[in-house]
């Protein structure tokens, strides 16, 4: 089971106390998303990953760690609309300003992992499919920037990538870039084949790293 507890907490930008949701312990049992979205019970502690100050709206895994947003970045369009997408979900919303303040801090790294958690936040909500998508479709910029960057050689964030690609509905993308794809385990390649056929089949559905060996049997 996962364990959560409130504590008290004095955000960096306002100063103002609030109660905070921390997460004190989880599990996980099965096989993670093709995206490598964790399994049950891990996955549903999204609540806890990033923390929101109700006094100014700053958004952190803590928020009273030091900050380094410049005052003022709080009440910018961008930030206060989530950039105008309408996203439905509240959560999702916290960690697109999560997404929002890696990108000014100029860390793709947390950018990329704020901004597919807001994509799963989507993915839990009913109604929030097309948010989804263009949250997957911001995340793919972002790893684009990481595997260029940081790790061209990178197989588990090139497999990522496809993933983010198929579930974007970007088959033919997905269909042109991995065609002749070719990874170092057998693993990786049994995944990239699954993904293919998926992709050819037009299905952008959510599968587990299990499932895609499974179907490879
Ligand atoms: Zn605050």
């Amino acid at each position: 089971m996962s364990r959560f507890t409130e504590i008290e907490l004095k955000c960096a930008m306002c100063k103002k106390t609030s109660r905070q949701r921390v997460l004190l312990s989880t599990s996980c049992f099965g096989s993670p998303d093709l995206d490598l979205r964790p399994a049950p019970l891990q996955r549903h502690t999204m609540s806890a990953w990033a923390q929101e100050c109700p006094g100014c709206g700053y958004v952190a895994a803590s928020i009273n760690d030091e900050s380094g947003v410049e005052p003022g970045r709080l009440g910018r369009e961008d930030y206060v609309t989530c950039s105008g997408l309408g996203l439905g979900s509240g959560l999702a919303e916290r960690f697109y300003r999560q997404y929002l303040l890696a990108l000014d801090a100029g860390d793709i790294e947390q950018a990329f992992s704020a901004i597919l958690h807001a994509a799963w936040a989507c993915d839990d909500k009913a109604g929030e499919g097309e948010n989804a998508v263009k949250c997957r479709k911001i995340a793919l910029v972002l790893i684009d920037r990481l595997i260029e960057e940081k790790a061209p050689h990178n197989d588990s964030l090139r497999l990522q990538r496809a993933d983010l690609l198929r579930r974007a509905g970007e088959f033919g993308l997905l269909l042109e870039q991995y065609k002749d794809a070719v990874f170092h385990s057998e693993l990786h390649n049994r995944i990239i084949a699954f993904q293919l056929r998926k992709a050819k089949m037009g299905d952008a559905r959510r599968y587990t790293v299990r499932s895609a060996e499974r179907d490879a049997e």
